[in-house]
């Protein structure tokens, strides 16, 4: 049974004892350990130790700062497997998959290490006779971040490099259903030279939250989850004087023109719509196939899915893992029946799927829902609009691109979206008109880029300043403008070493 704690000013912390949270193994059911939920008190001693530890920090120059995310980039790169072994032991996730999110983080680590570059501001010289302008960025201070189960390691990864390298200290508040990646990472930091009090975790629910967006010395705060807390989150920090980006769920549609390639668009939608059994932000749940190509794209799509292998995260053999907790596979399922009951068909259901070294997912031990398709999905109805967050693709039939265009700018969620088609004057104007933050040309999980920014639109982002590339750097830091006159040249002394960093 394992303990899972806090991480606080550079060491372990137990916390109050009072309150912790069971955490389970999927893929089993079983009660794996225990992790710690904050209490107030101790969410404000990793504030106290971020306070105390940030001033050095933000007087670090530039070139240390780098140096350490350089070797923090190297340890977590040495480290990938295990930390891909943790998080497919809580969340449920084929271990290929932890290790693509590991990458996918990482290359926030990496665009970070260019922190110099990125925090250069700009010179005018001579705004007036002798007088000269230019803009810094400085960090805000202590900065939180609160993320969800479903990437235990990339989604914190999208903040703390580069609230780090910007020169703050962060406290990660991560989700209480995988929180052991968190500590790995802690470790990690520590073993490549951050000053203890930079990175803390306080592990926990709403309680710490709660104290996170009320505390005086927390500055922003950072969030990734559903949408109703995002709301809250955003609600409640902006009211205590936070900035806050507060990034929420969705409901993604893949939409299929008659020209598109129907085998590549199949292979796209079981992909998108299956890997990590659907529990991604930006999985594809509605295919809105525009006729006539409806029965042949659902066929191509069901004959992948029956090959589909469904097995414990830690079985090389296994291409999706279980869901993260009992309740979600519950909640999750419910939509096989409801979906049926609002008119769709159920072409292939998940319940009946065959586990690797189980029997029947309904009835194997363990949180276990096979890749399911329901056809013929009504626009408008929930199987439809609601965020299902599993293993469950909906195919919603449209008579024309118009049509397919109304469903998604009609939805509550704007996060991503995609396009298959071969006609580039059909996808140019699908980008212009459609209100989703990110979107895909023949491509189904259009995740930016580290060096560009990852946000939703509508109810899928609070707040507007989306995560990493260059708004994260203007969201962790703040600006000044100086107007300076010097009225006789400045005389520094002589000295003849060669010029160095420091
Ligand atoms: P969640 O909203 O339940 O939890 C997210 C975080 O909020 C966790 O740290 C949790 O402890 C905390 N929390 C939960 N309930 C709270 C409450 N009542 N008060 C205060 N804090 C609370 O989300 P989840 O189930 O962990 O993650 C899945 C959701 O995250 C999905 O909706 C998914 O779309 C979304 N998500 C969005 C993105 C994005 O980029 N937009 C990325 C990943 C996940």
């Amino acid at each position: 049974m394992k303990s899972v704690k806090h991480w606080i000013n550079g060491a372990l912390a137990d916390g109050d004892p009072a309150r912790t949270a069971e955490l389970y193994n999927p893929a089993t059911g079983e009660v794996s350990g225990h992790v710690a939920l904050a209490s107030a008190a101790d969410v404000d001693a990793a504030v106290a130790a971020a306070v105390a530890a940030f001033p050095a920090w933000r007087d670090a120059s530039l070139t240390r700062r780098a140096q350490v995310l350089f070797r923090f980039r190297e340890l977590m790169y040495a480290h990938r497997d295990e930390l891909a072994a943790l998080i497919s032991a809580e969340h449920g996730k084929v271990h290929s998959d932890a290790l693509g999110e590991v990458a996918r983080g990482l290359e926030v680590v990496e665009f970070a290490c260019g922190i110099p570059h990125l925090l250069k501001g700009g010179y005018s010289e001579g705004v007036s006779t002798r007088v000269d302008s230019y803009s810094i960025r400085q960090p805000l201070g202590v900065v939180a971040g609160i993320t969800p189960f479903n990437f235990p390691a990339m989604v914190p990864m999208w903040m703390y490099p580069i609230a780090i390298a910007c020169g703050n200290a962060f406290v990660l508040k991560p989700s209480e259903k995988d929180p052991s990646a968190s500590l790995l990472m802690a470790r990690l930091w520590q073993e490549a030279g951050l000053p203890d009090g930079v990175f803390s975790v306080v592990q926990g629910d709403k309680v710490s939250v709660d104290r996170l967006l009320e505390h005086p010395d927390v500055r922003a705060v950072s969030f990734v989850g559903s949408t109703p807390i995002a709301q809250y989150v955003y609600e409640r920090g902006t009211a205590h004087g936070k900035r806050v980006q507060a990034l929420g769920g969705a409901k993604n549609h893949m939409l299929v023109l008659p020209d598109a390639d129907l085998d590549l668009v199949a292979d796209s939608a079981v992909s998108a719509g299956f890997g990590s059994a659907g529990e991604r932000c930006m999985a594809i749940s509605v295919v809105l196939a525009v006729d006539p190509i409806g029965d042949e794209l659902v066929q191509k799509i069901v004959e992948r899915v029956e090959n589909l292998v469904v097995g414990p995260g830690d079985d090389p053999a296994s291409e999706m893992g279980p869901l993260v907790t009992g309740p979600h596979r519950d909640k999750v399922a419910s939509y096989l029946d409801l979906g049926v009951e609002e008119g769709a068909k159920l072409v292939v259901d998940g319940r009946e799927t065959t586990v690797l070294g189980g029997g029947k997912a309904s009835e194997t031990a363990g949180f276990w829902l096979g890749p399911t398709v329901l056809d013929h999905v009504p626009a408008g109805s929930r199987t439809h609009t609601d965020e299902i967050f599993g293993p469950v693709l909906s195919i919603v039939r449209v008579s024309s691109y118009e049509e397919g265009l109304k469903v998604i700018n009609d939805g509550l969620y704007g996060n991503g979206t995609a396009i298959f088609t071969n006609d580039g004057g059909a996808a140019r104007r699908f980008q212009n008109e459609v209100e989703v933050g990110m979107i895909g040309i023949n491509v189904p999980i259009p995740v930016p880029m580290a060096f560009y920014s990852f946000g939703g639109w509508k109810s899928s982002l609070f707040g507007d300043t989306h995560v990493h590339g260059t708004e994260g750097v203007h969201f962790y830091t703040r600006g000044k403008v100086v107007t300076s006159r010097w009225l006789d040249p400045s005389h520094g002394g002589v000295n003849l070493g060669f010029p160095t960093n420091g």
